[in-house]
């Protein structure tokens, strides 16, 4: 990678389009003084990013746009390019040509271009320092600042070591990790004033909240209890209601059995009330045929009397009476009395014999058989008439008997409907407490017990702890959702602040190790590059002075445990402080040929110069920088100094490309390229390529 050509146009001097191709290794650029040279240098500055004004040689942004001549009116614009070979890709580029362009307007806008596509500054920057370039102080080494180099002082030198050791990096990468770090430790100092903030009122919040969960606990045992309480409650009671309404049940149905029982006696009884009546009538009709019987018999009894009457015979005497007479009167035959019987039997046919009255007799005999059959017929109407009162008789008892089990069966229905009005105002009363107890196992839990909370059976205790949960419950007293509320949100925003602090503690930890491992990088390679560039500017000071003494020095503090910084005492002199060493620039000793070890101010501008070159091609050939402006180093070098730095550079030119803006020969003669630059009448600079010869010529005019 080298730079292979520049492009400048309407940049300060350069009012037109100006064209410089650069080779490798040494060009150089020579002209009268004021013809433009710096301006090339400028150019490379500006193009590779430069901010600084004061290093550009201006105050104002559009200072480097011509300004126009006598002759020339002013641009509108300036333009740098700047093309790099970029085969080995260096540059971040797929290109192997890579053109960096800059411009700016009068107005003040500017762009950067990178193979004609804008970019940001930033990733110009960025290429550049990653190839090596741009990123170094003496990239670029302006006009008269040369002896600056040495005269910046230790830190500066210190600062350029780093840079040409490319430690400078580890630095800018330190710098922003302990930005980082103490902007993290300030976070971690707020998040843990948050954190003690919020802890004084966490604590009391979870101690609430610790008894609001103990106080969950036992609501949910005192409700647990309630439920199996009013569970069994619900299960006693329903249970006696489904008794009761089983009693109830069975006395519907005793009732209705009853009732019917009682509504076929009633339909029987009536039955029977209407035959009663029907028997009586046909009794009282077989009185009224019996006595007609009887008045009948009595007539035909007259009858025979008159008869009998008629025939002079005692009446009634018939032959059932005859012979009656006759059989007592054989009966009372004895030895005895024979005579008197013979008497008594003569007396006795004389009696019935002495009737005569066949007429008579004829029709007493009819009247007899009239008689006899009228008495079989009231026999008959006897027998009837008891048979009918027999059976009357019969029918009274059973309807006794059937009005008893009627009244019984009365009355066991009135005894049912009372149990059963009993039993409805018992079934009432279980309702009423079944409801009540509804009502309170809704107040008591805040809902009804449910069917599916039923159980059987409950321990003996259960009302006793559910009394001492009660009392447990109202000594914990309550905790208000709004303190709960608060309690979530300050548990969620400390939980929070506790994993930033956790994250944070591990970010300050980790970037406390980048930052040591940092440390040790740039230890290793300061140290490393302090050995380098030390021994080499000893070495090229005795060559550039042609013998003498030079050498580099490390100034460092000591970083006591307090933060207290104490400059180091010179080497022998060392009391014991205790801290951390830290180096803060680098001291150079230097001692021209002859003379005594004096300070650098104390040098001349020449052997200021001189060992500010010594250190430059100390720092180039430890570390070859790609590419090096070179304005007027050698200013001040009497030409037998001016030769050895010029055969120096050629030696350092085969690794960095070196554009030396020069008005020494002995420099040109080392050169690979010469430009020369004139100053136009109308006050714009011009680009001759030059031979040798021509730029020694116009160096001497
Ligand atoms: P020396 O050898 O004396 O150092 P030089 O060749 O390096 O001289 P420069 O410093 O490059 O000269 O150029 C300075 C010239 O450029 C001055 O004449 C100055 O007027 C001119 N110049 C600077 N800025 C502008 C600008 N913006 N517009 C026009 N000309 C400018």
């Amino acid at each position: 990678m080298y730079l292979k050509r520049l492009e400048i146009h309407g940049f300060k001097s350069f009012a037109h389009k100006t064209v410089l191709e650069f080779e490798p290794g040494m060009t150089a650029v020579v002209g009268p003084n004021g013809s433009g040279k710096s301006n090339v240098a400028d150019s490379l500055r500006w193009v590779m990013g430069e901010q600084s004004m004061k290093l550009l040689r201006g105050k104002k942004t559009e200072d480097v746009i011509f300004a126009g001549s006598d002759k020339k009116s002013k641009q509108s614009m300036a333009e740098v390019a700047l093309t790099f070979d970029n085969k080995d890709h260096k540059l971040p580029f797929e290109y192997s040509e890579v053109e960096i362009r800059r411009r700016v307007y009068r107005d003040g806008e500017s762009e950067y271009l990178v193979n004609n596509q804008r970019v940001r500054l930033l990733d110009v920057v960025d290429a550049l320092s990653r190839s090596g370039f741009g990123a170094s102080h003496y990239a670029v080494i302006g006009q008269g600042t040369i002896d600056q180099m040495v005269l910046a002082g230790p830190a500066e030198v210190k600062n350029l070591i780093e840079e040409a050791s490319g430690v400078k990096p580890y630095y800018t990468k330190r710098d922003k990790t302990i930005r980082r770090l103490e902007q993290t430790e300030e976070n971690l100092t707020q998040v843990s004033s948050l954190i003690n903030e919020i802890e004084p009122r966490l604590k009391s919040l979870r101690r609430q909240a610790k008894r609001m969960e103990e106080r969950e606990g036992l609501e949910k045992e005192y409700s647990d209890l309630n439920r199996q309480y009013f569970g069994h409650q619900y299960y006693l009671l329903d249970k006696e209601l489904k008794e009761i309404s089983g009693r109830f049940d069975g006395s519907q149905e005793g009732i209705k059995k009853l009732e019917h029982e009682i509504g076929s006696f009633q339909k029987v009884l009536e039955k029977e009330e209407v035959q009663t009546g029907n028997s009586n009538s046909f009794l009282d009709e077989l009185d009224k045929k019996g006595s007609a019987l009887e008045k009948k018999k009595l007539d035909l009894l007259e009858k025979l009397a008159e008869i009998r009457g008629k025939l002079k015979v005692p009446v009634a005497r018939d032959f059932s009476v005859f012979r009656k007479q006759f059989e007592e009167i054989i009966e009372s035959i004895t030895e005895k009395n024979l005579s008197e019987v013979k008497k008594k039997l003569k007396d006795l046919v004389a009696e019935y014999s002495q009737s005569d009255n066949t007429e008579l007799l004829k029709q007493k005999k009819e009247l007899d058989d009239r008689l006899e059959k009228m008495v079989e017929e009231i026999h008959d109407h006897n027998t009837a008439r008891e048979k009918l009162i027999a059976e009357e008789k019969r029918k009274k008892s059973f309807l006794t008997e059937e009005e008893k089990r009627f009244r019984i069966k009365s009355s066991q229905l009135n005894l049912l409907k009372e149990e059963q009005t009993k039993i409805m105002v018992e079934k009432a009363r279980i309702e009423t407490r079944f409801e009540s107890m509804l009502q309170t196992s809704r107040e008591t839990m805040g809902h009804a017990v449910e069917p599916t909370d039923k159980v059987e059976s409950v321990a003996a205790d259960l009302p006793h702890k559910i009394e001492k949960l009660k009392r447990q419950l109202e000594l914990a007293g309550g905790v208000d959702e709004l303190t709960m509320q608060e309690y979530r949100e300050t548990e969620e925003r400390f939980n929070y602040l506790s994993s930033q602090h956790a994250d944070l503690t591990k970010a300050v930890t980790d970037l406390r190790q980048v930052i040591d491992e940092l440390d040790h990088v740039i230890k290793k390679q300061f140290d490393e590059a302090y050995g380098l560039i030390s021994t080499k500017f000893s070495e090229y000071f005795r060559i550039l002075f042609n013998g003498g003494r030079a050498h580099m020095n490390l100034l460092k503090e000591i970083v006591t445990e307090e933060g207290e910084e104490i400059e180091e005492k010179e080497e022998g002199e060392d009391e014991e402080i205790k801290g951390t060493k830290q180096v803060v620039g680098i001291e150079i000793k230097a001692t021209p040929p002859g003379k005594k070890l004096s300070t650098i101010a104390a040098l001349s501008g020449g052997e200021r110069a001189l060992t500010s070159i010594a250190l430059l091609c100390a720092m180039l050939a430890s570390y070859p920088s790609p590419f090096v402006v070179l304005d007027e180093v050698d200013a001040a070098l009497d030409e037998a100094n001016s030769i050895r730095f010029a055969k120096i550079l050629g030696t350092l030119a085969h690794q960095t490309q070196f554009v030396t803006i020069t008005h020494n020969r002995a420099t040109m003669h080392e050169a690979h390229t010469l430009y020369g630059v004139t100053m136009t009448d109308e006050g714009i600079s011009k680009i001759l390529s030059l031979k040798l010869e021509q730029a020694e010529k116009q160096v001497k005019s």
